[in-house]
């Protein structure tokens, strides 16, 4: 089952307001098995509303218009539609009483404007608006595809969708299911991961599809099978990631939100263990990643932003000869600062970051995105330098996040074990 998502409003196309409309939409579709084949935004003008109306349904049997049906001049959708079919606009007696009495407990006038509210197309079956004073409208056309129209205001479309739109289409079409699963990963780079898992790609069977998704926190896998029984897709994702597992276990984070963060709050759990960071060029990033997660004064004991050479001296106990001689930016003084804070937090691992984030402050040896990041632990201190590039936003969230992973992979004893790249 095939369909289109049409939002309607210049202020989305002038990046006033973002289309979150679509988002939700092709949420609660996939769940019951509408595959959304193009989502697109025009603006409040008749012409390009009919043009894509004779577009979209071309290609899917469900449209889905939201927008544009207010009372004001600039609202046209419903007028459009009456055009559309051939129709002409008749008062809906259920909706005019209710926006009369939804008006008169908010002390607002009823006047012609609300009024117009409880025109619709004649041809058209009301979806009553709880929420607010445009009702949606459903439209069957000729060759049995369905048009619905629903308000642009996202709680009103949202409750239309799920009490009134979605059990109307699972009445009028054999709805299956559209099951998505995400396993996250990190710790390799893309093309390297692609690589690695070439041959399980190859063989993964044809009913589903493997998207990549990459960002700062890692490479997300994401598995989906359209159009089937929920249990049967189901089983089919879980036995194809049963195998990645087998195939790159140290890389592997878990399923749909799991974070590295996550993975080493169960480790230090697990082992009864406590942490303290140390951190310079991440600004507090890390520390801010493990309060986020609830339980964390468990095994957290404390974190220190050490901007200044001078604070990593006095706070630290990080050498002033060390900075004299190799610089903030070294592998001698992220091992410092480890062992610094490790030493005044009482704690069994530390972890610290030094590095240049950018835009400004790189050199010939050290450019901008040059981190250094040390663990320490009982049995010593271990220091990565790392090479991320020019933007300071995401040089923040990558050493953040490598700096977790060289943690992981000290905890897990698994540091030696992993490529070279694998702390990426
Ligand atoms: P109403 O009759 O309640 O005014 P409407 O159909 O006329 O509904 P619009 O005027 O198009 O709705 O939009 C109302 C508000 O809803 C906009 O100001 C905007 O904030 C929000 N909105 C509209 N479309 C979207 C969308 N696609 N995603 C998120 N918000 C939207």
């Amino acid at each position: 089952m095939n369909a289109t998502i049409v939002t309607i409003g210049d202020e989305l196309l002038i990046g006033q307001v973002v289309d979150t409309n679509s988002c939700f939409i092709g949420r609660k579709f996939g769940d019951c098995g509408i595959r959304i084949i193009e989502r697109c935004s025009i603006g409040d003008d008749a012409t390009t509303i009919i043009n894509t109306l004779d577009r979209v349904l071309k290609q899917s049997e469900i449209v889905i218009l939201t927008g544009g049906l207010g009372p004001t001049k600039d609202d046209l959708t419903k007028h459009t539609l009456a055009r559309y079919f051939g129709c002409e606009l008749v008062r809906d007696q259920a909706t005019y009483e209710f926006v009369e009495q939804m008006l008169a407990r908010r002390g607002i006038e009823f006047n012609a404007l609300n009024q117009a509210q409880a025109l619709v197309p004649k041809c058209c079956k009301v979806l009553p608006n709880r929420n607010g004073t445009a009702p949606g409208m459903w439209f069957d056309t000729a060759d049995g595809k369905v048009i619905v129209s629903l308000p642009g205001v996202p709680f009103e479309m949202e409750e239309l969708i799920t009490g009134e739109v979605i059990p109307r289409l699972a009445q009028r079409f054999d709805l299956h299911s559209n099951v998505h699963k995400t396993i996250i990963t990190f710790g390799m780079a893309e093309s390297v991961l692609a690589a690695t898992i070439e041959e399980w790609e190859s063989a993964l069977p044809k009913e589903l599809h493997l998207a990549y998704l990459p960002n700062a926190k890692g490479i997300r896998l994401r598995l989906s099978c359209y159009n089937v029984e929920r249990e049967y897709g189901e089983k089919l994702i879980d036995k194809a990631f049963g195998e990645l597992e087998s195939i790159i276990p140290d890389y592997i984070m878990g399923y749909e939100d799991a974070s590295v963060a996550e993975e080493v709050a169960k480790l230090l759990q697990s082992k009864g263990a406590t942490l303290a960071i140390a951190e310079s060029c991440t600004g507090g990033r890390i520390a801010n990643q493990i309060t986020s997660m609830a339980g964390a004064s468990e095994y957290f004991l404390c974190g220190v932003v050490s901007y200044s050479n001078q604070a990593k001296q006095d706070i630290l106990g990080v050498k002033a000869e060390t900075i004299n001689a190799y610089g903030a930016v070294s592998s001698q003084v992220a091992q410092q600062m480890a062992e610094g804070v490790r030493r005044i937090a009482g704690s069994d691992y530390a972890i610290a970051t030094t590095g240049i984030a950018g835009p400004g402050g790189g050199s010939e040896l050290k450019p901008v995105g040059t981190v250094w990041i040390a663990v320490a632990s009982p049995s010593g201190t271990i220091t990565r330098r790392m090479n991320y590039g020019r933007i300071r936003i995401q040089n923040i969230e990558r050493a953040s996040t490598t700096a977790l992973n060289l943690l992981r992979l000290v905890l897990l004893d698994k540091l030696d074990t992993v490529t070279s790249d694998a702390i990426l």
